[in-house]
Parts: C-alpha cells; sequence; structure tokens
C-alpha cells in the first residue's frame, strides 16, 4: 500500500470531467444491433482512476470485479492524450496492479504468466534454446554465423516473435532485408532474455526484473554493440525509457525500431522500390510505437514509399488512434474483449476502402489477425517488414 499511496496526489488530480472516458475502449462493447455501447463505468479510465482512490483511501474492498478491470486496461495511454488535467491514468494502474500481485490477489493467468517469467525467462514458458526457432526457415543459411557474435549492430528479437510460430516471417524478414544491404548483425539467441516489459506492465520493478535488464545490457556489452535494433514497440518502450532509469545512467547503444531504421535507408536510397503497391493501404499506429514513444512519422514514411498515393489515413490516427486490443496484457484476463475491439478496428480499415492493413508491432499483428479469424470480413493484414522484404524480391 505504501507504493501506491506515493500515487495518491496523481489521482486526485483527476476533477472527473469524463472527457478520457469518451475515448476509452474498453468502456465499449457491442450490443445485438452491433452498436458500439458504454458498459460498466468501471471499465472506463475515469472509473479505474476512481477505484484506484477508493483503494488508496481504504474506501472499498479488492473485490475479483474490481480486480478484473484494472487487469482489462490496454494501457493504451489514450486516456493520457485526452485528459486536460495530465493524470498519468496508465501510471496508476500499473500501480495499483503491483499492488494486487503484492497482495497475492492477482488474477490466475496474470499469477501464471508471471512464474513463467520468473523461471523461464520468457512468458510462453519455453527453453531459451527454442529461441532460434525463427531461424531454421528462410533465414536459416544467413543466420548461421550471426549468433553471438561481435558486431555493431544487434537486432533484439523479442519474445512474441522470437517463439510465435504465426509471427516467424517478421525476424525473418529483417534479417533477409539486412542481408540483402550487406549489414553485418548479430542476434543474442538462447541468451537474450525477455526485455521485462510484462513485468513493467503488471507494475513491477522488481529483483526478477533487474535481472533481466542487466543481463540483457551486459550481453550487449560483451559484444561491443553500438546499436539495438527492435522490431516489438513493447522491447522498444522499455530498452528507451525503463532500462536507462534501472540502469542508472543513459545506455551505451543507440536503440532504434526498425521502421526509424528502414526509412532512414529509404532517405538515403539504399532502399528504392519504384513499384508502387496498387492496393489501398492503411496503417495502425501501434500504442507503445506511437503514444509510447512519438514514433509517428517514419512508418508512414515507409508506407508513402511504397503505396505513394495508395496509402490512406484512418481518420482517428497517431495520438487520436485506437488501440488493436492487444496491448497492457489484458489478454490474460479478457480475451473475448480484446478480440471484439480487433474486429472492430478492422472496420475502420474497411471504412476507409483499405483491403491492405499494415502495422509495425508482432503484438498488433497476432491480435488483429485473431480478430479476423472470428470475423467473416476479407481484408489482408501485413507486418511492416514482412511487406517490405516481399516488395524487395527477398520472401
Ligand atoms: S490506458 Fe487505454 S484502456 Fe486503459 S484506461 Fe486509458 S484509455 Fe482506457
Ligand atoms: S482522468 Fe482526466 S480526463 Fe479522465 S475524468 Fe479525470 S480529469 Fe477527466
Amino acid at each position: 500500500m505504501e507504493k501506491l499511496k506515493d500515487l495518491e496526489q496523481e489521482m486526485l488530480k483527476c476533477v472527473r470531467c469524463g472527457k478520457c472516458r469518451d475515448t476509452c475502449r474498453t468502456l465499449l462493447e457491442t450490443d445485438e444491433e452491433g452498436d458500439l455501447v458504454p458498459t460498466w463505468e468501471s471499465r472506463s479510465s475515469r472509473g479505474r482512476v476512481r477505484m484506484a482512490l477508493g483503494l488508496v483511501q481504504e474506501k472499498i474492498p479488492s473485490t475479483p470485479r474490481l480486480i478484473q478491470d484494472f487487469y482489462n486496461c490496454l494501457l493504451c495511454n489514450r486516456c493520457v492524450s485526452t485528459c486536460p488535467s495530465g493524470v498519468d491514468v496508465p501510471k496508476i494502474i500499473e500501480g495499483v496492479r503491483g499492488f494486487i500481485v503484492g497482495e497475492d490477489l492477482a488474477p490466475p493467468n496474470v499469477k501464471a504468466l508471471l512464474q513463467a517469467l520468473d523461471e523461464t525467462r520468457n512468458i510462453f514458458e519455453m527453453d531459451q534454446d527454442e529461441r532460434l526457432i525463427w531461424t531454421e526457415m528462410e533465414a536459416e543459411e544467413i543466420m548461421e554465423d550471426k549468433v553471438l557474435k561481435e558486431a555493431d549492430l544487434c537486432f533484439f528479437v523479442g519474445c512474441q516473435a522470437s517463439f510465435k510460430g504465426s509471427l516467424a516471417g517478421i525476424p525473418e524478414a529483417i534479417a533477409l532485408i539486412l542481408d540483402s544491404l550487406n549489414i553485418n548483425f548479430t542476434v543474442l539467441g538462447e541468451e537474450e532474455w525477455c526485455c521485462g516489459n510484462p513485468y513493467f506492465l503488471l507494475g513491477l520493478e522488481n529483483e526478477k526484473a533487474k535481472e533481466l535488464v542487466s543481463h540483457n545490457i551486459e550481453k550487449m556489452q560483451e559484444l561491443k554493440v553500438k546499436q539495438i535494433l527492435t522490431t516489438c514497440p513493447g522491447c522498444f518502450r522499455v530498452w528507451t525509457k525503463i532500462y536507462p532509469k534501472i540502469w542508472g545512467q543513459p545506455l551505451p547503444f543507440e536503440i532504434i525500431h526498425s521502421t526509424q531504421f528502414f526509412s532512414e535507408l529509404i532517405d538515403k536510397n539504399h532502399i528504392n522500390i519504384p513499384k508502387k503497391l496498387q492496393q489501398i493501404v492503411g496503417y495502425q499506429d501501434p500504442c507503445e510505437l506511437g503514444r509510447h514513444c512519438g514514433i509517428y512519422e517514419e512508418p508512414r514514411k515507409i508506407l508513402n514509399h511504397l503505396a505513394g498515393s495508395n496509402f490512406k489515413e484512418l481518420p482517428l490516427n497517431r495520438d487520436d488512434s485506437n488501440c488493436c486490443g492487444g496491448g497492457g496484457l489484458a489478454k490474460a484476463v479478457a480475451e473475448k474483449m480484446t478480440l471484439e475491439i480487433a474486429r472492430f478496428k478492422l472496420h475502420e480499415f474497411l471504412d476507409i476502402g483499405s483491403n491492405l492493413l499494415v502495422t509495425a508491432c508482432p503484438a498488433c499483428y497476432e491480435n488483429l489477425m485473431r480478430g479476423l479469424d472470428q470475423s467473416e470480413e476479407k481484408i489482408e493484414i501485413k507486418d511492416v517488414n514482412q511487406l517490405l522484404a516481399e516488395l524487395l524480391d527477398l520472401s
């Protein structure tokens, strides 16, 4: 409770105007006519801030229902961009999540996820030596001499893209592009530990989390790395915003997202794709890349290069974009809700006439694909790196 008490002033900044409530995606659900209607206030940003204050002032108990509504937040930051009082709602929610874990009241799936992370250093409870499964297909030859080698550039693959077969095409595309440009790089392989994001999304900056941070930094130092390339916005956010804080000093490497890396190469004419895409392409702003880290223009630069005037913006884009539903570990407690949000997101693309949805985040890709599997809609979903590799005739 001590730690949560520190956030009380942040909670008191809320004047209950409800502006954030209007944009909090978890508040809405689809009714029988297919229209979006508000559900319980406790599923909104304002409701969560009020409940947090009630908890901290010991006016309300931590019931299972209340607990559920702190874990089904997407941590998308949309409320932060709408709040006129500058309330950091996600920080409050992470604080409550940490308090709930500390009281041993976390939902079973959250506990299981933490246990897996503590024991196996990834949330999938897989052996670390399976981190290189993605290298066993098209990029096999390229990756033969790339594991734990000294190099200026290290590709930090991330748990999702390393372990999930459905996402293997993403790191593969990055390896193929780098190789085609004769850029030397390395990967940590089984020495890559989870970046720690799940701990931070659960409000935990504990010894286990610090162990992951120190290990990953030390491995990079051993390989004399100067630049770390990520494709997962979660890894990118954590490496840029949380690692220096935990490490206690600026990191001795540059952290770069793949969209920054490749858009720079397009600028320098090292990547040039003259043939433009004929489909109408729309872009899904990943919350952790956009609202959390301010990277909006680089993915657009790539898409403008690939699609020219066929690249169309969603009406709600950049700071105002809606989450795909895949963020904040909400899936662990509210899978149905996250898929419903994904299906809603697909309609935003169909409404602008787009039949190709491009994202720059493995978690968005995964959640949107799962949403598509459950719908009748016809739309292609691609990761921006895969699209680039495809148009370079590499895959
Ligand atoms: S972070 Fe997103 S889902 Fe969570 S309260 Fe804010 S707007 Fe709602
Ligand atoms: S968090 Fe901000 S936007 Fe939301 S109700 Fe409170 S003051 Fe209004």
